[in-house]
């Protein structure tokens, strides 16, 4: 009796340190292991140390805490696909276009972002900032008017993400998202040689996609209009680090 009483206490202990091990141990193997288990995940970057300044604004916040952004998990990658179709130059500019300006959105954020390949998906808007789908990855594309009405006018470009309360604790947070330019503004900018201009407006829709809204300050890449900001600002940066530090 007392042998199996001894044989009960060392097991419970084994099972005791394997659970600490698997929530406070150091090391990657630790790290994947818990991933895996769906236990006290780790961000999978650092924003950046930016600056304070500016101003910021987020397109949605919590439920019940109007302080709290909606924002993607900064311990899940964020797979995005490229439908190069519209765009000037050749596929590969696009592509390069793209992850040049993605490697700074998840410079800023810590957010990392993986990148799944060309497609020939079409965008599909629900309102504005509002993108159709839930399980899709994002999707960076070119159209004109015709075919996404949320381009009429001057609008050079539309950016946002999907929303979902997942978990007990019934907090938001994005799961899919796109960004579409417009193929006529693009078309323009290329004739220019206005490189600046291209990047700076995909930068802009990708603010959007992580969850920055509008700003009043011109001085800010989230202006409602471009005038020339060349990339993003003081105010946006800050809002960029918020938005990489939102719930697991
Ligand atoms: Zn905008």
């Amino acid at each position: 009796m007392a042998e199996r009483w001894r044989s009960g206490v060392a097991l419970l202990l084994s099972a005791v340190i394997l659970l600490a091990m698997l929530f406070v141990g150091p090391g990657n193997e630790l790290a994947a292991l818990r991933r895996v288990l769906g236990i006290g995940q780790d961000p999978l970057g650092t924003p950046a140390d930016v600056p304070p300044g500016g101003v910021y604004a987020f397109l949605q916040t919590q439920p019940d805490d109007d302080e709290a952004p909606v924002a993607w998990s900064p311990c899940r990658e964020i797979r995005y696909e490229i439908n190069p179709d519209g765009a000037p130059g050749s596929d590969d500019d696009a592509e390069a276009l793209v992850e040049d300006a993605i490697a700074e959105v998840s410079d800023l954020t810590g957010l990392r972002f993986t990148y799944g390949g060309r497609t020939d998906r079409r965008p599909s808007w629900e309102s504005d900032f509002v993108p159709a789908g839930r399980k899709e990855p994002v999707l960076v594309a070119w159209a004109d008017s015709g075919e996404v009405e949320e381009l009429e006018g001057d609008v050079a470009g539309v950016g946002g993400a999907v929303a979902v309360s997942s978990g007990p604790d019934g907090w938001m947070r994005y799961v899919t998202g796109q960004v579409t330019l417009d193929e006529d503004a693009y078309a323009d900018l290329e004739d220019d040689d206005d490189d600046e201009g291209a990047r700076a407006i995909l930068l802009h829709e990708l603010g959007h996609l992580v969850g920055l809204d509008h700003v009043e300050s011109p001085a800010e890449l989230m202006f409602a209009d471009y005038l020339g900001q060349g990339d993003f600002s003081t105010g946006d940066r800050n809002g960029l680090v918020r938005l990489g530090q939102g719930r697991c």
